[in-house]
């Protein structure tokens, strides 16, 4: 069953129980908004997207509002237009107006919003001089709560995607500001860092630490990666500049799990460039030199030392020492133990090499843990 309204002048079949924002979309007419993200339950309380509904009395937010049958919708209208304008100026004149050291410039919707309608602040407000930047002294996240603009996506992205219900609405009127629990820091109000809240954020009130002010939006090149951290297979972009990954960012697209991402991955990504990360195979000295190992374990002797090698050098030992032991004990004394870190079709291959090349059911992996 359908019903008929009529859309900026036009008579349109829709489905009922759709949001006027929903039919707007699937029509391809932009109504902007600020609080709205398809991931979260709507709210309502940005007002940038108030359209007109004839004889309705109010402007009406079109993400809260469902389309009723005859209804008449205009959503760009000079009514609507000044409202909008209206509602930009209000969240300007309480917020910084430097743009140009932003870390989200580029990828603020504030700011592209305060474009496309040409809103310059208007010369009363705060401006921007009310919190403590940087506030929080949780190891990830930079708060700056000045260029917050209480759209609460982040209390939404918490509650209802992390269900971790760390951030909330304190006081009132011009003092109304987004808390952590009971205005505490991040980590006391039990945030597991995951870095959801960030990911929603329309404006650069909450960032990520470990890249800010290393590029802008336009510097760098998003590259979808799949996290080698579980075998749960999280997809999300490498934000890289120059060659170099200076962050992680969520990717919408992603199949398994949507803009959600755990610390690990969202945060766990600078052991790529750690000095002790393991570049080359190593392997023990003696082996190098094809002696027989020795007797005792002395961590001194230069024969036990790890030594860097090629992967024919390190395959060669590997393949020998595993012949050894099969001739010697049986193929039931080998034990294969594959990791989530590596691909579908890499598991599988060790699977075929366990019970076809070496002869034994001893495989596992890591992901039964
Ligand atoms: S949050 Fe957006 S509008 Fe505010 S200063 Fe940063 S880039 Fe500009
Ligand atoms: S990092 Fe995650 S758990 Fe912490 S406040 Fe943000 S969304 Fe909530
Ligand atoms: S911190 Fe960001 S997401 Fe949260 S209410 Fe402020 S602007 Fe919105």
């Amino acid at each position: 069953m359908t019903i008929n309204i009529t859309f900026n002048g036009k008579a349109i079949q829709v489905e009922p129980g759709q949001t006027i924002l929903q039919v707007a979309r699937q029509n391809e007419v932009n109504i902007p908004t600020l609080c709205y993200h398809k991931d979260l339950s709507p709210t309502g309380n940005c007002r940038m997207c108030v359209v007109e509904v004839k004889n309705w009395r109010f402007l009406q937010a079109a993400c809260v509002t469902q389309v009723t049958d005859g209804m008449e919708i205009e959503t760009h209208n000079e009514k609507v237009t000044k409202s909008r304008k209206l509602s930009l100026q209000l969240m300007l004149a309480n917020h910084p107006q430097d743009c140009l050291t932003c870390e989200a410039s580029g990828e603020c919707e504030l700011q592209d919003l305060a474009y496309e309608y040409k809103i310059e602040a208007p010369g009363w407000g705060t401006k921007g001089t009310r919190y403590t930047v940087d506030s929080d002294p949780n190891p990830f996240i930079r708060v700056d709560m000045n260029r917050c603009i209480l759209c609460r996506r982040c209390v939404q992205a918490c509650a209802e995607i992390q269900v971790r219900n760390v951030w909330g609405v304190a006081r009132r009127g011009i003092d109304e500001q987004i808390v952590a629990g009971a205005d505490t820091t991040m980590l006391e109000a039990h945030c597991e860092s995951c870095g959801q809240c960030v990911a929603y954020c329309p404006t650069g009130a909450l960032s990520n630490k470990m890249s800010y002010g290393k590029g802008r939006r336009h510097q760098i090149k998003k590259v979808p990666t799949i996290c080698t951290y579980c075998g749960v297979g999280c997809q999300f972009d490498f934000n890289v500049k120059n060659g170099r990954i200076i962050g992680v960012s969520s990717n919408p697209n992603s199949p398994v799990n949507g803009m959600a991402l755990c610390v690990k991955g969202r945060y766990g990504w600078d052991f790529i460039y750690h000095p002790d990360r393991l570049k080359k195979p190593m392997v023990r000295q003696y082996l190098l030199d094809g002696k027989t190992k020795p007797t005792h374990y002395d961590p001194k002797c230069p024969d036990w030392g790890w030594v860097e090698t090629d992967w024919e050098k390190a395959l060669d030992i590997t393949a020998k020492k595993l012949g050894q032991t099969i001739d010697s004990h049986g193929p039931n004394s080998v034990g294969v133990f594959t990791s989530a870190k590596c691909t579908n079709e890499e598991n599988y291959l060790m699977n075929k090499f366990s019970r076809q090349v070496i002869g034994t059911n001893n495989i596992d992996h890591c992901a039964r843990l």
